[in-house]
This record gives C-alpha cells, structure tokens and sequence, in this order.
C-alpha cells in the first residue's frame, strides 16, 4: 500500500499548477458556482480527437483493453467531447501523441492538454502506465493521466488552496511555486467552478488514491467547456468498442455500479484480530466510522439488501487478515435506508458487492 502511495503522490507532483482566482481574465474562468476543475482552453487539442498507440505490452495481456475501455467510458464526444481512438501498437515513427508505456515506476503524463512538458522518458514515451497488477488502482490510474493529457491540472493545486484549507493531505502542494515550470507560457489553469473534491484529479482527500474509478460530473463539465471553443462542429460515430462485447462484466471496473445492495453472502466473513466484516449470522455488515475499521469506530451494521451509494473505493491491506487484506475493498458509502441513513460509513467488501447494481 505504502508503494502505491508513494506512486500516485508522485504522478506529476511538480504539474499540477495552481489557478487564477475567478474573474481575473486569464483563461477560462467560469461563474458557476458548482464543482469543476483546474483547467484552461488554451491546453486544449485541436478537433478533440488523440491517437493513442501501445509502444510495449504490459505483464497482463488485459491491461490494454482496460486502457480503452477506460478512455472509451470516460471520455467521449457527448460527455467530454474530447475523445480517445486508436488502441493499436504504435508503428515506427508514430504521430500518435499518446504513446503509452507500461511497467513505468511512476505514472505520469508528459502532456498536459497540447502542452508537452519537457520531461526524460526510456522509449519516447507521452504516458507512463504502471504494469497491471491491482485492476482498481490501474484503472483509476489511466483516467487521471488521461485526464492530464486532456487538459486537466491537478484539483488540489488550486490557488485557494494554498494554505490547505481545501484538503491538508498534500503534503507537496506549494501551489504555484512549484507548478509555473511546468506550464505553457503564459496559460496559466483557472479555477473553473468550485473545488472538486470527487475529481479525479484530486489525490488530496482522505484516501486520496482511492479508486474514484470515472472522471467526476465536475471533470466532465470543465472538459465539455474547453473543448466546446476547441471544435467548431464534430458529430462523429463513435465505433462500439469491441473489447466491451464478450468481456465478463463482473470483473470490468467500467461497469461497476455506484449505488448498489448489501449482499454479503457473495464473501466470506473475515474474523481475526476482533475485525469482522459480517455478523456472525451474516445477515448485515458492519459499517465504520473510518477506514481504520478499529472496532472502537463501528458506526452500525448494514442488513442484507440495503441499497448503499458508492462515494469511493480503494484496495485494503490489513494484516491482521493475512493474505486475504490485498483482495479486500474498502468502500465509503452513504446508506440509503436503514439507522444509518443518510450517514458516510465504510465498509469492508469486495467488488462481488457491487453485482447488485440499483443504477438506472
Ligand atoms: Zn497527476
């Protein structure tokens, strides 16, 4: 887990640029109020559309289709209007811009937008992808770098937040100082909207790697508005991806559901330590006040059938529970029924919880 820390901590830490307060004409400065992003339409690519090529395979023959259908889901003409294509391995002397290459020690982006940051890679590399080990955290991982390579700063680097008033779990955040080398001449990102604390881009929240899993609506708007003056008009057919037919939907990260029912019948109790996931008639789950999960912090239980709504989930280890700990997710979800309505617990599960999807 430390590993994993230190990784996403790592990704970019000296880009993600601080922001122009609103109104003070530079860049893209909104006057909405509701959450967005850390952006300017001067990053934007031209017509909206990126190649992206492979330049190696990963350890895992699956981590590719996890690319696309990552960038497939999160970033189309509809929602984002920037959109991905291309998915093939990338052929000598490639004008692709996004060159990926998997089992990097750190996962970056040399883009930010059409701005390429001066940056030393192995292979000519624009994006550095972990190998894909623990799916969630890859996952998660390809839409925040892809988010950078849209156009996207990170959230918590805004310059309200300088003084960690926003979040205090960045350690690095010394705001623009750190972040003006890294931007184009004269582009700096604005803070459009309010701060995002579900965005992507924003690692500085408790469990700030946690595995958000899609761009937020927050990203999903700002994007919409940098590249609604980048396009002029571009209605495209977007090819049905051929990797999201036949694959198992259970064990894609794109499909996982945000509000779902309690079915812990679908994993076993984990009892070591006084850590239980289940009562012991497995009939509710506990729920925690943190993610410490200390039995002095449970918050209630969860009975069966409970319909919950996901605000985050990352992989657990716990060693009290051994081995087991790395197959574990954590979940912060917000009961809709039940004693503790309306509250935000968390919740030991695994993504066999999330089978009982209430979206739509
Ligand atoms: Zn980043």
């Amino acid at each position: 887990m430390n590993s994993i820390v230190a990784l996403w901590l790592s990704l970019f830490v000296g880009i993600g640029a601080a922001a122009c307060r609103k109104g003070d004409g530079t860049g893209d400065a909104t006057s909405d109020s509701d959450a967005q992003a850390l952006a300017n339409s001067g990053y934007a690519w031209p017509g909206a559309r990126v190649e992206v090529c492979f330049l190696n395979d990963s350890n895992n023959p699956a981590a590719k289709n996890i690319v696309k259908r990552a960038l497939d889901v999160n970033f189309t003409r509809s929602s984002t209007t920037i959109e991905f294509f291309g998915f093939s391995d990338c052929q000598p002397n490639s004008k692709a811009p996004a060159k990926i290459l998997f089992g990097v020690e750190r996962a970056f982006s040399t883009y930010i937008g059409k701005y390429k940051v001066p940056m030393n890679t192995q292979r000519g590399e624009t994006v550095g992808l972990p190998v894909l080990d623990d799916q969630f955290y890859f996952y998660n991982t390809v839409i925040h770098e892809f988010g950078h390579f849209a156009g996207l700063f990170h959230e918590a680097h805004r310059l309200e937040n300088r003084d960690d008033t926003l979040c205090k779990n960045d350690p690095k955040n010394n705001g623009i100082v750190n972040e003006l080398p890294n931007m184009a001449p004269g582009l700096r990102p604005v803070a459009m909207g309010a701060f995002d604390r579900m965005s992507i881009m924003n690692y500085c929240v408790q469990g700030y790697m946690t595995q958000f899993l899609r761009l937020s609506d927050g990203d999903t708007k700002a994007l919409r508005a940098l590249y609604s003056k980048a396009i002029a008009s571009a209605e495209r057919t977007i090819a049905n991806s051929p990797i999201s037919q036949g694959q198992d939907a259970a064990s894609d990260p794109a499909v996982m559901c945000n509000v779902m029912a309690i079915l812990p019948r679908e994993i076993s109790n984990v009892s070591a330590g006084g850590y239980n996931t289940h009562t012991s008639d497995g009939s509710a789950v506990f729920a925690y006040k943190d993610e410490s999960f200390l039995p002095a912090n449970l918050a209630g239980t969860l009975p069966v059938g409970t319909v919950v709504s996901r605000l985050l989930t990352k992989p657990i280890y716990m060693e009290v529970m051994g081995s087991r700990g790395q197959n574990l997710t954590a979940m912060q979800v917000i009961p809709q029924s039940g004693p503790l309505q309306g509250a935000k617990v968390w919740i030991l599960g695994n993504v066999t919880v999330v089978t009982d999807c209430r979206d739509k």
